[in-house]
C-alpha cells in the first residue's frame, strides 16, 4: 500500500500493482453484476432512535417502521435504555478481554444466569452473537463419528457453523418430516445426531413442526436443537419461545438466541441447555474464547429486558392480536401472506425488480418496508419483509395496509 497521492490526514490510500488493479476490476465487474439482477441492497441511514416511528437521515421524519426485529419495542424502551448507562457508568465501556483472561463481571454471570432461568435451562454462556453462537457450538459438541441434521433453510449462520464442524452432514427439505426421517435413518450408523433447526424462520414467518421433529428426534435417539432468535420473548404463552409455544420445553435439549432482536436489541447471543455443554463450550467453542466480553451497556440492556418479560406475560402476549390484523386485512386485500402466526409476514411477490420498486414506493408514502430477493431467497420468490411489533398502533397497522394496497395497484400486484 502507498500513500494517496496528496498524502493529506484522511486521504482514502489506494494500493497499486498489477494484482490490486486486476482485483479491482473483477470487484467492479461482480457489484456490476449484482446491480443488473437487481438484487443490490443499499442500506437507509437513521437519525433517531429505533422504533415504530423513525426520522431518516436526510430528512424524512415521521416513517412509519415495518422492517425491525425490534418485536417487543424494547429497543427504546426507557427501563431499558436506564439500565444500560447504569452499567455503562459502573462497570465501564468494556472489558477489553476475552472471557477467561480478564472479562468477566459479575453483570455476565449474572445474565447467564437469568437466560437459564428464563428458558428453564441448567446454564447459559453468553456470546457477541448468535451468529458467533452457532459458529461455535457444532464445532465443539459434534466430532466425525457424530452426525448432524439440518434443515435446507436454516439462517447462514447455522449453515456456516455447520461448515466448520467435522461431522457428517445431513440436509433435509424444509420442514419434511418424511425427510427428516429417512435422513435419520441413514444416520443411525453415527454415534450421536443433532436435528438442528430455525424456531421460526425468519424469511418466511413458518414455524418449525418441533412436537414432530422431537417426537423423530426420540424414536430415532437424537437430539434437538433450536435457533430462537424470532422467537425469543414473543412465541409461546410466556415469550419463552417455539419451545414453549409447541409444548416441547422437555424435549429440546439446545437453545441458540440472540439478545438483538426481541430482547433490547443491542447485540449479543447465548446458547442454553445442559451444564456439561455449557462447560464444554468455555473451554472449546473459538468465537467464545477468541473474541472480546459483550460490553456492560449491551449486557444492561438485555438483563433489563428478561426482568420486564419475567415479570409479566402482558408485553410477550401484545403482539398477537396486530400480528393477526395485519395478516387479515393484507390478505383480504388480495395479497399472499406467508407463514402463519408469526410477526413475520413476508408479502410474496416473486418479482424481484417489483419488490425493489414496490418497497421504495411505500418509503415514499412514509412507510419503511424492505424488498428481498435472491440470493437471501431463492430465485423467484422475492417479496416484501414486513415485521409487526407489539408497540405499533392498529392506526399504524391500517395506514401500512392502505399504502401496499394503493402501490400494490399502481405496480400491477394487485388487480
Ligand atoms: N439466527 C437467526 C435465525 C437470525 O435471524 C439471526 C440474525 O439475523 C442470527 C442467527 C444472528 O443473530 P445475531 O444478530 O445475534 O448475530
Amino acid at each position: 500500500l502507498r500513500r494517496g497521492a496528496s498524502g493529506a490526514a484522511g486521504t482514502p490510500r489506494s494500493a497499486s500493482g498489477a494484482a490490486a488493479a486486476q482485483l479491482q476490476r473483477r470487484l467492479e465487474s461482480e457489484l456490476q453484476d449484482i446491480r443488473g439482477a437487481g438484487t443490490w441492497k443499499s442500506e437507509r441511514v437513521i437519525a433517531s432512535r429505533q422504533g415504530p416511528h423513525l426520522r431518516l437521515a436526510g430528512g424524512g421524519a415521521g416513517i412509519l417502521n415495518f422492517c425491525a426485529n425490534n418485536y417487543l419495542g424494547l429497543s427504546s424502551h426507557p427501563e431499558v435504555i436506564r439500565a444500560a448507562v447504569e452499567a455503562l457508568e459502573k462497570f465501564g465501556a468494556g472489558l477489553s478481554s476475552v472471557r477467561f483472561i480478564c472479562g468477566t463481571q459479575s453483570i455476565h454471570k449474572d445474565l447467564e444466569e437469568k437466560i437459564a432461568r428464563f428458558h428453564q435451562r441448567e446454564d447459559a454462556i453468553l456470546y457477541a452473537s448468535c451468529f458467533d453462537a452457532n459458529a461455535g457450538i457444532f464445532e465443539a459438541l459434534l466430532t466425525p463419528e457424530d452426525a448432524v441434521l439440518s434443515d435446507e433453510l436454516n439462517h447462514a449462520s447455522i449453515i456456516d457453523g455447520i461448515r466448520l464442524c467435522k461431522a457428517n452432514k445431513y440436509r433435509y427439505k424444509h420442514m419434511d418430516m418424511q425427510d427428516l426421517e429417512a435422513k435419520l435413518q441413514e444416520a443411525q450408523k453415527h454415534r450421536l445426531r443433532l436435528v438442528a433447526t430455525d424456531g421460526a424462520f425468519s424469511m418466511d414467518g413458518d414455524i418449525a413442526p418441533l412436537k414432530e421433529i422431537c417426537q423423530l428426534a426420540q424414536k430415532y435417539d437424537a437430539l434437538v436443537f433450536i435457533d430462537e432468535c424470532h422467537a425469543t420473548g414473543f412465541l409461546g404463552p410466556n415469550g419463552r419461545g417455539t419451545d414453549e409455544l409447541l409444548g416441547v420445553m422437555d424435549k429440546v435439549t439446545i437453545i441458540n438466541s440472540t439478545l438483538g432482536k426481541a430482547l433490547g436489541g443491542a447485540a449479543g447471543g447465548y446458547t442454553t441447555g445442559p451444564k456439561p455443554l455449557i462447560d464444554l463450550l468455555r473451554q472449546r467453542s473459538r468465537p467464545y474464547l477468541f473474541s472480546n466480553s459483550l460490553p456492560p451497556a449491551v449486557v444492561g440492556c438485555a438483563s433489563k429486558a428478561l426482568d420486564l418479560l419475567m415479570e409479566s406475560n402482558a408485553i410477550a402476549q401484545s403482539m398477537a392480536a396486530k400480528t393477526q390484523r395485519f395478516r387479515s386485512k393484507m390478505t383480504a386485500a388480495g395479497f399472499t401472506i406467508s407463514g402463519k402466526d408469526h410477526p413475520i409476514c413476508p408479502v410474496m411477490l416473486g418479482d424481484a425488480r417489483l419488490a425493489a420498486v414496490m418497497a421504495d414506493d411505500m418509503l415514499s408514502r412514509g412507510i419503511y418496508v424492505i424488498g428481498f430477493s435472491y440470493p437471501v431467497v431463492p430465485k423467484g420468490k422475492a417479496r416484501i419483509r414486513v415485521q409487526i411489533s407489539a408497540v405499533h398502533s392498529d392506526e399504524d397497522i391500517d395506514r401500512c395496509v392502505e399504502a401496499f394496497t394503493e402501490v400494490g395497484r399502481k405496480h400491477g400486484a394487485l388487480p
